[in-house]
């Protein structure tokens, strides 16, 4: 398969002898990266000949930053010129850049856009991804120019962009207030000890280099994507280490074998530089979340910490649970210059009765284990799981105001409360259908005959699964006096 081609611009300029960069926060609502920390970016279009002219387009695009031959200038999304209507039309669909800049009688200055090495994704990101840097220097005639570019960034793509000096915003990252990808974490730390050489901000001593597996998303907040037999269309469980010079790893899902060496592999890294793994800690007992927590407890001679619950269920699998963990404690790791890391556990049943999420308070990001999904949905099955708890559990969850939510399954999430939300009223809008399959049947119904009633907007396949979660509903419904039930038929009560 070949990899999808994209191109990235960062601006630097010099104010009073001390470099620049500018950088942006991507929208909260982009699928991908939503709320992350980044340059400017996007796909090679066909018309784009080269990364330079992708990096070029994306620029004028997303800031309007046009870099051509007679100078730089910066063009308003609302200008009234041919050139104002051309970066509206690059907003909206796709264009054939060079050409129509010939026609307007400019040309790119491609010689300004210092190639910086290439990146490509991680292994386990889909569809893989190879990304161009290059680095755009403004001259000392621009600056004026450009004090403004924040207020001229295009809306849909960025929350907020600013002018900061390489220094200050790695500190950022460091200090957990901002979140960024492997690369761009290179290039402003490649920016902050040396601005004026672009061969420092190469990915290493080749022009290209993969990105390694696990994303430090903030100083001390790593996230490794393991492949795990879990429940389709996901494929892997997030594996979280947490930390700076005590550590903490989350949910080894893996099997001993090549994924949990990739795990080992870090965690060696991380303790051959001075580091302590304190303990592993679990979110909750399924078999992908805790299929490497024997051997790498055995490895790093490291405690096990979970729910009670968790602690009983897993008394049959040879896993001892050593420290139980309950809703409001905090597990407090040492870190570095920049402070603490500290974890504040919530306990979340509903989908497992011990389920925990972990909070990492220095950054806001919420570590929610298997509560929401955003690759794939999260099966609520009885006994072992309780709609009721579950809903109080989403609530729970939308209390701590976390700025950014690392699921198990599926990429990270900004506005989490927004997500939250969403899970509450889509299962709260199924609960509706079930009392409506209720109130259409005469006489008592099997859960089997409710199935296609209820889910009828789901393929037939999912229907065995979907089933679990309907007797989840149906015994919140019970619950609340809304069902009655004996045995495994239920019926409505009426008004
Ligand atoms: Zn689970």
């Amino acid at each position: 398969m070949t990899a999808k081609k994209t191109a990235s611009a960062v601006l630097i300029r010099t104010r009073a002898g001390r470099a620049e960069l500018f950088w942006a926060q991507r929208a909260l609502a982009r699928a991908f990266l939503g709320g992350f920390h980044a340059f400017f970016a996007g796909s090679k279009l066909p018309a784009d000949a080269s990364f330079v002219a992708c990096a070029a387009r994306e620029l004028f695009e997303e800031a309007g930053v046009l870099v051509t031959r007679s100078g730089t200038r910066l063009i308003a999304l609302d200008e009234d010129s041919a050139l104002g209507v051309l970066r509206r039309r690059a907003c909206t669909g796709e264009l054939d850049f060079e050409s129509e800049l010939g026609e307007l009688g400019l040309q790119l200055d491609a010689a300004r856009f210092e190639p910086v090495g290439h990146w490509l994704t991680p292994p386990w990101l889909l569809p893989t991804s190879e990304t161009a840097f290059f680095v755009v220097r403004l001259g000392d005639d621009d600056h004026g120019i450009f004090d403004a570019l924040a207020d001229h960034l295009q809306v849909e793509e960025f929350e907020v962009g600013s002018w900061i000096e390489p220094a200050a915003a790695l500190a950022a990252w460091q200090t957990g207030q901002v979140f960024m990808t492997t690369p761009i974490e290179h290039i402003v730390r490649a920016l902050a000890e040396d601005a004026s050489s672009p061969g420092r901000l190469l990915p290493g001593e080749q022009e290209q280099a993969v990105s390694q597996a696990h994303i430090e998303i903030v100083a001390g907040l790593r996230v490794l994507p393991l492949h795990t037999a879990t429940l389709l269309p996901a494929t892997h469980t997030n594996c979280v280490i947490v930390g700076q010079s005590e550590l903490v790893i989350i949910d080894p899902g893996s099997k001993p074998g090549a994924e949990l060496d990739k795990l080992w592999e870090l965690v060696d890294r991380l303790v051959d530089a001075g580091a302590r793994l304190k303990a592993i800690v679990l979110t909750h007992q399924h078999p992908d979340h805790v299929g490497g927590v024997r051997e790498t407890a055995t490895r790093y001679a490291a405690p096990v910490w979970a729910h009670a619950a968790t602690a009983l269920a897993l008394e049959g699998a040879g896993i001892r649970v050593s420290r139980l963990l309950d809703d409001g404690e905090r597990l407090v790791l040492a870190g570095d210059a920049g402070g603490e890391h500290a974890l504040e556990c919530l306990h979340t049943p509903g989908h497992a009765a011990g389920h925990l999420c972990f909070y990492h308070e220095r950054s806001g990001c919420l570590i929610a284990g298997d509560l929401v999904a955003s690759t794939g949905t999260i099966v609520i099955d009885p006994p072992e799981g309780n709609m009721g708890d579950y809903l109080a559990s989403l609530r729970r969850a939308q209390r701590v105001g976390a700025r950014m939510l690392l699921p198990a399954h599926g990429w990270l999430v900004a506005q989490p409360e927004r997500l939250l939300e969403h899970f509450v009223e889509h299962r709260l809008a199924r609960e509706q259908l079930v009392v409506a399959a209720l109130e259409q049947c005469e006489n008592p119904a099997m859960l089997l005959e409710l199935v296609p009633i209820v889910y009828a907007d789901v393929p037939e396949y999912v229907w065995p699964l979907a089933a679990r979660s309907l007797l989840a509903h149906l015994e919140h419904l019970v619950e609340q006096g809304v069902a009655g039930r004996e045995g495994d038929r239920f019926w409505h009560c009426g008004q």
